[in-house]
């Protein structure tokens, strides 16, 4: 029998199919969880201009300790008139512009504050709770570099550095189409033999996660013509993904119809539990991913190969699944052949991060599956790990 890819040839396999997608101006309002396509730079200094940390008193440090007259009282946005001259102080506020003149802020908690004087009975540092000017950021320079997702800190950073607007991928545009005959909404009465369709939402809520614009969910039953007319409409997408149908079963009709149509399979069956008859196509610049039917299996293998996809097309800079390290909290017994992904729950243990997985590992068991917030990889090998082994995972968003 002909060796399986590995889950790592697969998704170099994936990645070299991937011609990233153009850029677009998007308002930072419509930027969150898309990829920045060039390098964005701060159009200020940030802060713009040396300001206080503390709410108290601007002066010079040499005058502290000492009695200083209050001449201005400044606020944020209301800077002082003049410069501040030896031997006085001004109000300030967090965020006010430290005067010329003043090298440091006393806190309004450390004096004793009267009408229009202050005593300060402690020597003060010079640049003491002043934030210099650039401190954070400086005009020109990157604020956030391409190929970075821009989540809430990018955004704010963006913001703060005076940008409205920037180059984002344009979001790939998906289409799904879920398979089976056996297949309801939920919602429905279910009729004998049928089960609720589970993978359409679940693959558009991933995908709206990893940055996709969900075009279109279609659901059709395990019959060629319906297979036909949806998967036609699919590769107008960027990128389709199916589930369902990739196995050896004679109702099994997608990676057929999908021949028919003119895909061209680069991969079909990876040696990876769950997921193994996934199945990875391209039609022109269309990618086309055969996730298994069975709910965890698509879920699994969406994180494995189609996020990574999305991002790539994103240009993102490392579009890879993001693993991280922690211990198992109970013996595994590897798989001699299939790498394989244990759905999990991850919680910090001292100074580790403890993952146990959860009971029901069945790739049908969508419902244990959702009280995991990680998938553990467990390299294919002889014996088992053992407790306390130090494992790579992914965390489930
Ligand atoms: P298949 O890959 O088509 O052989 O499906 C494998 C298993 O997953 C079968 O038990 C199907 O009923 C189930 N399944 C397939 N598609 C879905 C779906 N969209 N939602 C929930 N279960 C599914
Ligand atoms: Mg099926």
């Amino acid at each position: 029998m002909e060796a399986l890819l590995t889950v790592d040839e697969a998704l170099a396999a994936v990645l070299a199919r991937v011609r990233p997608l153009p850029s677009e101006p998007a308002r930072l309002e419509d930027a969150g969880g898309r990829v920045l396509g060039t390098d964005a730079r701060a159009t200020v200094d940030l802060p713009p201009f040396p300001s206080s940390a503390m709410d108290g008193f601007a002066l010079r440090a040499q005058d502290a300790p000492g009695t200083l007259p209050v001449v201005e009282r400044t606020a944020a946005g209301r800077p002082a008139s003049r410069a501040l001259a030896p031997g006085e102080a001004m109000a300030i506020a967090t965020g006010g512009v430290v005067p010329a003149g003043a090298d440091a802020v006393i806190p309004v908690e450390y004096v004793v504050a009267h009408d229009n004087r202050v005593e300060i009975a402690d020597p003060v540092e010079p640049g003491a709770n002043v934030r210099p000017r650039g401190g954070d950021v400086r005009a020109g320079d990157v604020v956030v570099p391409a190929g970075t997702s821009l989540g809430p800190a990018q955004i704010g950073a963006l913001a703060a550095a005076g940008l409205a607007e920037v180059a984002c991928a344009v979001r790939p545009r998906a289409a799904v189409v879920t398979t089976g005959t056996e297949l309801r909404p939920p919602g429905e009465v279910l009729g004998p033999g049928q089960i609720y369709e589970a993978n359409g939402v679940m693959l558009a809520a991933a995908l709206a996660g990893a940055g996709a614009s969900v075009k279109s969910i279609a659901a059709v039953a395990d019959d060629k013509e319906a297979h036909r007319a949806a998967l036609m409409a699919g590769l107008e997408a960027d990128v389709l993904i199916t589930s369902g149908g990739v196995s050896v079963g004679p109702h099994d009709l997608v990676r057929g119809v999908e021949a028919d149509l003119g895909v061209e399979e680069v991969f079909w069956r990876v040696a990876v539990k769950p997921g193994k008859p996934v199945s990875f196509g391209v039609h022109g610049a269309t990618l086309v991913f055969g996730l298994p039917g069975n709910p965890v299996s698509s879920l699994v293998c969406f994180e494995l190969f189609v996020r990574p996809a999305l991002l790539a097309l994103q240009g993102h800079a490392s579009p890879e699944p993001a693993f991280a390290l922690g211990v198992v909290s109970a013996a595994v017994q590897r798989n001699p052949q299939r790498d394989e992904f244990l759905r999990a729950r991850s919680r910090l243990d001292h100074d580790r991060v403890l993952l146990e997985p959860v009971a029901g590992q069945e790739s049908h068991m969508i419902a244990r599956a959702a009280a995991a917030d990680a998938l553990v990889f467990v390299p294919r090998g002889d014996g088992e790990l053992e407790v306390g082994e130090t494992v790579r995972y992914l965390r489930l968003l």
